[in-house]
């Protein structure tokens, strides 16, 4: 009898201390799944995000996600709300940024943890290279430092909320636009240099 009430309970709700699962890299795309999946998580701030930033995210983190693959390198692909821990090698929450006062922002980064700083800083670099606006201090709001999903996620190398860029900034959206893809590769080059794996290429310039 108690076995089936744990069976039944365990069938019911994962129990919150069920082991999380382990994966090379993982990818969520920020707000995608929304509104649809809000429902299902009452506790998170339903945000639709920036105009435009929904249907942004999905096709940089497709573009990674499949390059990684390629290289056999696993991916757990994510919308924005998901169940589950996750122990991931490097782990990217990808956002576009938006603001009532236009091109008063840039590209950001959000991390929770003083290990995840090292990556903070290698994303800033990098991805500093290539993108020709401002770059905000880390973790410049608390919906970055405080994301919600860094409660179910955490990386050896680097758990990171990417903002790549502010599309409420016709400049900087006009430079976004056509480089979806390309941010993809570069995200894939960072992530596999994150864990260790040197054969990712780095996409360079982008080139139309
Ligand atoms: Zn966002």
């Amino acid at each position: 009898m108690i076995a089936a009430l744990v069976l039944l309970v365990a069938l019911v709700a994962p129990l919150p201390s069920a082991s999380p699962t382990r994966v090379d890299v993982l990818i969520s795309a920020g707000h995608e799944g929304r509104p649809q999946s809000c429902a299902r998580f009452p506790k998170h701030h339903c945000n639709l995000g920036a105009s435009g930033e929904i249907a942004w995210t999905p096709v940089v983190a497709d573009a990674a996600t499949q390059i990684l693959r390629a290289h056999g390198i696993g991916v757990q692909r994510l919308p924005a709300d998901f169940d589950g821990r996750y122990d991931a090698g490097a782990a990217v929450f990808i956002h576009f940024d938006g603001n009532d006062s236009p091109c008063s922002t840039g590209a950001s980064i959000g991390f929770h943890r003083a290990q995840d700083a090292p990556a903070a800083a290698a994303w800033r670099s990098y991805y500093g290279r290539y993108f020709p606006f401002r770059f905000m201090p880390d973790n410049f709001t608390r919906n970055l430092s405080n994301y919600y999903a860094f409660r179910q996620v955490h990386a050896q190398n680097g758990a990171l909320v990417l903002e790549l860029g502010e599309i409420d900034c016709p400049a900087q959206k006009a430079w976004l636009q056509p480089r979806l893809a390309w941010e993809g590769a570069v995200l894939a080059h960072f992530l596999a240099n994150q864990i260790g794996r040197k054969d990712v290429p780095d996409p360079g310039p982008f080139a139309p």
